[in-house]
């Protein structure tokens, strides 16, 4: 039942930022195929020194996902069976599966209900002697509180793992996520902060030999041409969207103000009602707003009322790791996370995209004010 007139409003509208850049994307790709070097070519290797000043590290190394920079992490650091690593309940299954791919175990601590992010205070109780890593992730946008956790994995020769999947530059006391921990892992997928016209990850680091190390991984484990030195993976950037991804980091600062903008406005007209809690900013933090998070008990009631004005939402997510089918027979399936539960059934994801005008803020949130207040 659309008002008459009123545009449906997607979640994420990719085809806005699009018709913004489309020129410059169409002269980047033509001259890739141009040029006709499509692997590991010069966008691959510019685009690695662009973001790694981007994100003020030494290094950077184009892979072909998330989940592989996540993998390639893990398999740099040669995990025995049975070795643990921490990270969070509330986050997505490929922060799990690059663990498991590694022969790692997999050991969750639960959110922390404001942030929504890793609660740092509950990783000492889940430290054993067979911790190898930590991988915080900087969920939605904001950053984990860095400094306690590196601190104390650090004292016991644990490495820290940023999944900075959705943390394309958020900051955490003014430093970029993605050069806090010994490496991080970020991915280029579509809708993401940063996305690609396609899948494309990287790896981070200020470590020369880690980064080194995971050149090689991505390309057979190849030390030179035909000598392969390790067990190595195909999990290269592609040279297209290398291309594409240096036409839009030129713009990312300033679509990242844009979604802070966005979340401003949101902000400013749903704060003080009951039942409707907002995402929440701590005071190190620069939330750059992959996602704006609320939650409510009524979130049921709420998604169906913004669908039926044809505006859609997500859930980031609706199943919390530990309770995924493709995990039922591991041990943290027997373990409870109540923040993470809790949230996995009242949290809602309103669109959030740079270029989200006013008029559709002011739409969306009378939606939420109505729903939210009515009885
Ligand atoms: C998107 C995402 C990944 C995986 O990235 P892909 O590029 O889709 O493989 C991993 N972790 C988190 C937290 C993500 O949001």
């Amino acid at each position: 039942m659309n008002d008459a007139g009123s545009a449906k409003i997607p979640l994420v509208d990719l085809q806005r930022q699009y018709r913004s850049i489309e020129k410059e994307v169409a002269s980047a790709v033509v001259d890739v195929m141009d040029r006709g070097q499509f692997i590991l070519g010069e966008n691959v290797q510019a685009f690695e020194q662009e973001f790694a000043r981007y994100c003020g590290v030494e290094h950077a190394v184009g892979v072909a996902s998330g989940t592989d920079a996540l993998m390639l992490c893990l398999a740099a650091l040669d995990l025995n069976p049975g070795d643990e690593v921490i990270t969070v309940a509330n986050t997505f299954v490929a922060t799990t599966d690059s663990i498991l791919y590694c022969g790692g175990k997999p050991v969750l601590v639960d959110a922390d209900p404001r942030t929504r992010c890793m609660d740092v205070s509950q990783v000492h109780a889940a430290v054993t002697s067979k911790t190898r890593a930590i991988i915080p992730v900087h969920t939605y946008g904001h950053p984990v509180d860095m400094d306690p956790l590196l601190e104390f994995a650090e004292k016991r020769d644990i490495a820290v793992i940023e999944d900075a999947c959705q943390g394309h530059g958020t900051e955490y006391k003014q430093v970029k996520a993605g050069s806090m921990g010994k490496c991080a892992a970020f991915s280029f997928y579509p809708s993401k902060t940063l996305g690609a016209y396609g899948d494309g990850g990287m790896v981070t680091s200020n470590d020369a030999d880690l980064a080194n190390r995971i050149r090689m991984l991505r390309n057979y484990g190849e030390e030179e041409k035909y000598k392969h030195v390790v067990l190595g993976f195909n999990s290269r950037l592609d040279e297209i969207q290398a291309a594409i991804l240096r036409v839009k980091l030129g713009h990312l600062d300033h679509w990242i103000n844009e979604r802070r903008r966005v979340a401003a406005e949101y902000t400013a007209a749903l704060a003080g009602l009951p039942d409707l809690q907002l995402p929440y900013e701590e005071e190190y933090a620069r939330h750059s707003y992959y996602l704006y998070v609320v939650r409510t008990q009524r979130r049921e009631i709420l998604r169906n009322s913004l669908s039926r004005e044809g505006i859609s939402c997500g859930i980031h997510y609706p199943v919390p790791i530990h309770l995924q089918p493709a995990y039922r027979d591991l041990e943290m399936a027997r373990k409870k996370y109540p923040v993470s539960e809790a949230l996995a059934g009242e949290i809602l994801s309103l669109p959030m995209f740079p270029e989200l005008t006013q008029a559709e803020i002011d739409q969306i949130s009378k939606i939420v004010r109505q729903c939210i207040t009515s009885v």
